[in-house]
């Protein structure tokens, strides 16, 4: 018994060990792929319409180059605000929220290349995020995590988040800024008709919008569903492609307490997704105690099946009771922000990672219906980056196609 015990250890050890060499080959791998430049850097003489569907940051960012180039063109979304995933909460605390996408896991020099600038020195303060405590809970136990296990983790990984700006500003002040006059909101999608020579876009309140050429940057999750209809239809190898796309659902919840009872970070075990409570005011200039808790996978089944936020909120607290003796029901405020993805009628899931499809199933996604029809967003992105970057650096391959391609 005690022998596969010690078999167990050394198996889990080996995992570890070449789950993190991987991280360090991708966080080294990603850098190295960054583009030297982007369709930002170019010019255009492209004469047609462009029609853009969806206002996240492939959206925004391909929008800015058509702008640049004074290119015809209308973006086309459907909720009534612009940056998809992307999204901050100011009343919450004393300092902006991410509610949505928070973290740049590349390196910093990412953000100039997002926005077109050359050079290493960037112009955004971030914090490194090289958490000092840290601890790993099963539902039963709670296990503090040593120094050690802390640095090695940064230093495999390195990420940082935007000290007192959030991604939501970044995309905004360098990106949206001078395509949102193009924005037509409240506008979902419900058709794309590319059988003729033109393009024809109808929207859900029957209005049509005609292009010479359309740039799709909706979620895989909108795919998946199938509110958006072709005409002609998605061929079937595509429509495997998108099938086979993981696209977990999942959400985020950001609560105030009192009190900072808890360490830096606490990560759950799963099955499969990821669950987690983090300190979402580290490395910030705050007096306010705000914990953020992050689900995805088939764990979160188990919060969608109860009847409300408020219980999921309860259910959060008890757990955190669990592990801290009560402290948690003792100083929370009452006060929370939930945002559930995998839920939202236009996002119907959380994030892609790249890396981790097939290759043929990616190549088959980024092919042109008719070189008519592109399609960009986060799991289109070339560059094998992660998240917003990535979606922001396939905004701007993808309408480098849509304009060169005979
Ligand atoms: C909780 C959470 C945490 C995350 N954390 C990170 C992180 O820390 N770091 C990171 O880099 N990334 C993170 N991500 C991923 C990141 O947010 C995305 O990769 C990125 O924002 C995707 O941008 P996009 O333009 O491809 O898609 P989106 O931002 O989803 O934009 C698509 C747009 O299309 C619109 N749309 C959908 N359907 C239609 C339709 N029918 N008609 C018209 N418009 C439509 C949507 O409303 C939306 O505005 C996170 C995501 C989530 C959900």
């Amino acid at each position: 018994m005690k022998k596969i015990k010690i078999a167990h250890k050394f198996y889990l050890l080996i995992i570890t060990f070449f789950s993190l060499t991987s991280c360090l080959k991708w966080a080294a791998r990603a850098e190295k792929k960054l583009p030297d430049e982007t369709a930002l850097h170019r010019t255009y003489d492209y004469s047609g319409k462009v029609i853009i569907i969806g206002a996240g940051a492939s959206g925004l960012a391909a929008a800015k180059v058509l702008e640049k180039n004074n290119i015809d063109y209308t973006i086309l979304e459907a909720t009534n605000r612009c940056g998809g995933r992307l999204k901050k909460d100011t009343t919450l605390a004393d300092f902006p929220i991410d509610v949505g996408a928070e973290w740049l896991h590349s390196a910093p020099i990412t953000l100039n290349k997002l926005k077109g600038k050359h050079g290493e020195e960037i112009d955004e303060e971030l914090i490194p995020y090289q958490l000092e405590s840290t601890a790993t809970w099963d539902g039963k136990e709670y296990k503090v995590n040593s120094t050690w296990q802390n640095d090695f983790r940064y230093n495999f990984l390195p990420e940082s988040k935007f000290k007192n700006t959030t991604w939501y500003d970044f995309v905004n002040e360098n990106i949206a800024n001078t395509v949102i006059q193009n924005i037509h909101y409240n506008s979902p999608v419900v058709s794309v008709d590319y059988s003729n020579n033109e393009v024809s876009v109808e929207i859900l309140n029957g209005a049509t919008f005609i292009a010479d050429r359309v740039l799709v940057t909706v979620p895989i999750g909108v795919l998946k569903s199938e509110k958006i209809s072709f005409i002609p239809e998605l061929n079937q190898e595509r429509k495997d492609a998108i099938e086979e796309i993981t696209f977990h659902p999942g959400f985020k919840v950001v609560m105030k307490f009192s009190d900072k009872f808890y360490p830096d970070a606490i990560e759950c075990e799963v099955d499969n997704g990821e669950k987690g409570y983090y300190d979402i005011a580290f490395g910030k200039e705050t007096q306010d105690n705000i914990l953020g808790f992050l689900c995805t996978g088939n764990e979160t089944q188990k919060y969608y099946d109860l009847n409300s936020n408020d219980e999921i909120l309860d259910s959060l607290i008890s757990e955190l009771d669990q592990i801290f003796n009560g402290k948690a029901s003792a100083s929370y405020s009452g006060e929370y922000i939930l945002e559930n993805w995998g839920q939202y009628e236009f996002t119907l899931g959380t994030w892609t990672q790249a890396f981790q499809e097939k290759k043929s199933n990616l190549k088959i996604l980024n092919q042109s219906l008719d070189n008519k029809v592109y399609f960009a967003g986060e799991i289109n992105d070339p560059y094998k980056q992660m998240g917003v970057p990535g979606a922001i650096l396939s905004g701007y391959y993808s309408i480098d196609k849509l304009l060169t391609d005979q």
